[in-house]
């Protein structure tokens, strides 16, 4: 950490609004006119919406997040997770990965630490579940889910085997629909290699409280991608949830009860709950409250926004809706993040600051190769597209949206690669536990003491029986 004389801008958290809005600092920011700081326990950005094109194998892990370093050189990145902000003293508590927590003085303060999975006391969740929030989470659903393949291949015992070939999502937004879209066609392809387990014996769930899936794209085409899924064998159960799921046995509201070694759990998201220690104003789901200039209401020097700020929805509102507030989504935070960043500057600088005001454009979903779902808004026209076409749109949105050079050519590299030699099946379950198989090797083995135990101990007995 640098101390300079200069004001410090401090940024928390390093995804989507982070970078961007540290971006966009940087490049209108005069030399030497103040040093950007941006803190985040990763040291990398991650682009959510590949996760599931992640998790299928489509797209390598590793091309899926940005170096925060790399890509700021010009910023001070810290890795740590900022605890506490004291606002009397501009003073924020950083807990580095190792050693004390230090505190950071401040200037102007931008809040961008996003959402977490929203969950609820359900029990046998926390120990069975899987999230979908990050690329440690994807690459561990992929191995997982091959490894299960490989265990159904290898077991006689008909109960372990249904078990592990029996995949259950909850949560059917973006991202619990395209995970089980591309987890589904990644296991059929893999199916192929084995030869005891096949497709149909495979049972893939789908649970969401609501009665439809897909919300974004609205309820033509979430209905759209309901029946698709269908179609490809996917049970879709709606207007249900997930009662328990203790040691994998799963209870469905509906009444259904499968036992399954694989709980994906995607419904939805809930403000970064680090936010109630930080004394801002927060709204009744938890965000930050911020003005249509996403300033921190109250202050003039604190900055939010994404998914753990509630930043009104201008367009919305001037079309008579008092309550509108923008969604939670890329769209909207990478946008949020280009206005902040100039705010910031307008801030530090005295002058007045813009309001933030973005009409929907649509969404795109990919569930699995080739398929998919987009509605593309232009001014009071929706126009929806299905299938091959809305996966182009999707792989294309996606792909150019991804920040810098570097990734998109890595990405649409990676498409073009596994047009040609197909997709990597390959489960890397080890990669989880991998100094394993060494510490069997290297650790010192008991067995000569044991022999000489067992020797001394015949030895003995033979003297005993002898005497
Ligand atoms: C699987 C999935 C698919 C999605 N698909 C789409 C899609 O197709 N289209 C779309 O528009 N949106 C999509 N989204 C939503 C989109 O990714 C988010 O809306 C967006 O990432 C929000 O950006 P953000 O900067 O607010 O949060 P994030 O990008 O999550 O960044 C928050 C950062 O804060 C850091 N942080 C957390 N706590 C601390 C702390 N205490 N101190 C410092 N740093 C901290 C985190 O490590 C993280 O880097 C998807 C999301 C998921 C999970």
């Amino acid at each position: 950490m640098s101390t300079t004389e200069r004001p410090r801008i401090l940024v928390v958290g390093g995804g989507y609004v982070g970078l961007y809005a540290a971006r966009r600092i940087l490049k209108k920011m005069r030399y030497g006119e103040a040093t950007v700081t941006v803190v985040d326990p990763r040291s990398y950005m991650t682009y959510q919406p590949f996760l599931p094109e992640a998790a299928a194998g489509s797209i390598s892990p590793r091309h899926v997040v940005v170096p925060l370093r790399r890509v700021l050189p010009k910023a001070e990145v810290l890795t740590g997770r900022v605890t506490t902000i004291d606002q009397d003293r501009k003073v924020a508590t950083v807990a580095p990965l190792v050693g004390e927590a230090y505190e950071l003085p401040f200037d102007y303060l931008v809040i961008a630490m996003g959402a977490v999975s929203r969950t609820f006391p359900i029990p046998g969740l926390a120990e069975q579940g899987i999230g979908m929030k990050g690329i440690e989470e994807s690459i561990g659903l992929r191995n997982h889910v091959l490894e299960q393949l490989d265990k159904a291949d290898s077991t006689t015992d008909e109960d372990v085997r249904r078990k592990a070939l029996t995949f259950v999502f909850v949560g059917g937004g973006f991202a619990g629909a395209e995970t089980i879209g591309e987890v589904e066609d990644m296991a059929r392809d893999a199916a192929k290699y084995y030869t005891s387990v096949k497709r149909e014996d495979m049972r893939f769930i789908l649970v969401d409280a609501a009665d439809k899936i897909l919300p974004e794209v609205g309820p033509k085409l979430g209905a759209y991608g309901k029946e698709h899924l269908e179609s490809r064998g996917v049970e879709v159960y709606l207007s249900t949830s997930m009662d328990s799921c203790v040691d994998g046995h799963v209870v469905l509201k509906n009444g259904l009860e499968v036992d399954s070694s694989t709980i994906v759990w995607t419904a939805g998201v809930k403000p970064n709950p680090a936010l109630a220690r930080f004394g801002l104003p927060l709204g009744p789901r938890g965000h930050v409250d911020t003005s249509e200039k996403l300033q921190v209401q109250g202050t003039d020097y604190i900055w939010a926004a994404g998914d753990n700020a509630q930043v009104p929805d201008m367009v919305g509102r001037r079309a008579g809706n008092p309550n509108a507030w923008c969604p939670p989504n890329a769209q909207h935070a990478l946008r949020q993040a280009k206005v902040l960043g100039d705010n910031v500057i307008s801030g530090m600088r005295g002058f007045p600051q813009k309001e933030y005001s973005h009409a929907n454009k649509g969404a795109v979903a990919g569930l699995g190769l080739h398929k998919g779902v987009a509605m593309i808004v232009m001014g009071k026209v929706k126009i929806k597209v299905k299938g091959r076409l809305a996966w182009y749109m999707h792989r294309g949105y996606h792909g150019m949206a991804m920040p810098t050079w570097n990734r998109k050519i890595r990405i649409f590299a990676d498409w073009t690669l596994a047009m040609f030699l197909k997709r990597e099946v390959v489960s890397l379950g080890a990669m989880e536990t991998p100094r394993e198989e060494f510490y069997e090797a290297a650790k010192p083995s008991p067995a000569p003491v044991a022999a000489m135990a067992d020797g001394d101990k015949s030895k003995s007995g033979e003297k005993a029986s002898a005497s």
